[in-house]
């Protein structure tokens, strides 16, 4: 028996230029709104998107562990470690 490879699961990835708009989830929604009004033949057309937890000092990706004592804090910033000990979540 050969093998045969078929196609399927038929889409079409639509890449919004991000320096358009620091606001890249409205420059989304405004780029499938126009799709929808001057395209034809799709089934649907929307915006999808991942999240991720970022630090809002740094932007690296959220870090904030502690061990099972609590006195061995690790932070992706040396901000988001004040504020952490400010709170007094490290006592
Ligand atoms: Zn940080």
């Amino acid at each position: 028996m050969a093998k045969a490879r078929v196609l399927g699961n038929y889409r079409i990835v639509v890449t919004p230029n991000i320096f358009i708009s620091i606001d890249i989830a409205r420059a989304c929604e405004r780029l499938r709104d126009a799709i929808r009004a001057h395209v034809v033949g799709f089934a649907s057309c929307e915006v999808h998107f991942d999240t991720a937890d970022v630090c809002s000092f740094c932007g690296k990706p959220w870090l904030l562990t502690t061990n099972v004592d609590g006195d061995d804090v690790e932070s992706c910033c040396e901000e988001n470690l004040k504020e952490f000990m400010a709170d007094g979540e490290g006592d």
